[in-house]
């Protein structure tokens, strides 16, 4: 029996997933097809319910349904109500598990080039679904610090504010937590002191409002910060552009998005992903939509 998988989101535009799971799927020589599912709003609980049905691996989901998808699915992992926003549902014989593989997707990324965030005072620039990932990966890894910083203060506030309550009722196991605005003078002090910076906006993203700016000024940096962009598209955006001229070490977003990509594929399959295989044909897709 061919069995389908795919991407909910809208709009899907040229997302390149499709490219680089189906290509694990052709690797492993399984009888999947993976598709691009753009939905509206009032379609989506339907067909997560449809997910059901044998055929059904399950899904990736994807800018906006991420917060809204974790109420259509029978269980959650723990990452995933930690976090609250799943990027993944695995079709369970009938029972849809909801998982968050953005966290592992995003430590990998980071172990890649031997970085440990254990101890490090981070900035974690947005305070949307990439941003909270993040923040829990690195609360994880038992951050010293982490600054949250967002155009909309209370947002960043908010997701601060979920974290240390979530933990002990304040201290976030230990992890300072602060919030502030962009245009906040406490940002830019956040910046000068941080061992890593991980911007999670679309800002610097092809076909985004502001393709060509950076998020923050970088001469602001610590020189000896790391930068992670989460954008993955253009490979090299506007902030990596110029921080490696500046003389930082840069992560750019397409090493998160085919590791949290393979943990998903995984979690669907049982088997060990194809990584080579999804690193080249992430880059190649990437190639023909940039
Ligand atoms: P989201 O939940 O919609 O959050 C968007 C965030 O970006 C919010 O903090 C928002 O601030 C901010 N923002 C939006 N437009 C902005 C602008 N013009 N100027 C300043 N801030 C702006 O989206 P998300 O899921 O967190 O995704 C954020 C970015 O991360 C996207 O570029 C996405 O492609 C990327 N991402 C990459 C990976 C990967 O694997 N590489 C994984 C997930 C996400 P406000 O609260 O003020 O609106």
């Amino acid at each position: 029996m061919s069995v389908r998988v795919g991407l909910i989101g809208h709009p899907l535009g040229h997302s390149i997933s499709p490219h680089f799971q189906q290509a694990a799927f052709d690797a492993i020589g399984l009888d999947a097809r993976y598709e691009a599912w753009d939905l509206p709003p009032e379609e989506v609980e339907e067909f997560i319910r449809g997910l059901r049905t044998p055929d059904a691996l399950g899904a990736n989901v994807t800018i906006p349904y991420k917060e809204a998808a974790l109420r259509y699915v029978d269980r959650l992992h723990e990452t995933a109500r930690f976090v609250g926003a799943i990027n993944t549902i695995v079709n369970e014989g009938g029972h849809l598990a909801g998982f968050n593989t953005d966290v592992a997707g995003f430590q990998a990324a980071l172990k890649d080039v031997g970085f440990d965030a254990r101890g490090v005072n981070a900035v974690v620039w947005g305070a949307g679904g990439a941003a909270r990932a993040v923040a829990w990966a690195l609360v994880w890894r038992k951050a010293t610090s982490i600054t949250i910083v967002n155009r909309t203060a209370v947002r960043a506030a908010r997701l601060r504010h979920d974290v240390s309550s979530t933990l002990t009722g304040g201290d976030a196991g230990g992890v300072r937590l602060r919030a502030s605005g962009a245009d906040d003078p406490a940002a830019i002090g956040a910046l000068q002191v941080c061992d890593l910076v991980v911007h999670c906006t679309p800002v610097g993203m092809h076909g985004s409002d502001e393709p060509d700016a950076t998020p923050f000024p970088v001469d602001a940096l610590n020189p000896r910060a790391l930068v992670v962009d989460l954008v993955a598209n253009p490979l090299q955006t506007p902030l990596t552009r110029e921080a490696a001229a500046a003389g930082h070490r840069v992560i750019g977003g397409l090493p998160m998005l085919v590791h949290q990509g393979a943990a998903s594929f995984e979690l669907w399959t049982r088997r060990v992903p194809p990584m080579a295989v999804m690193t080249a044909a992430a880059r190649r897709a990437m190639a023909e939509v940039s």
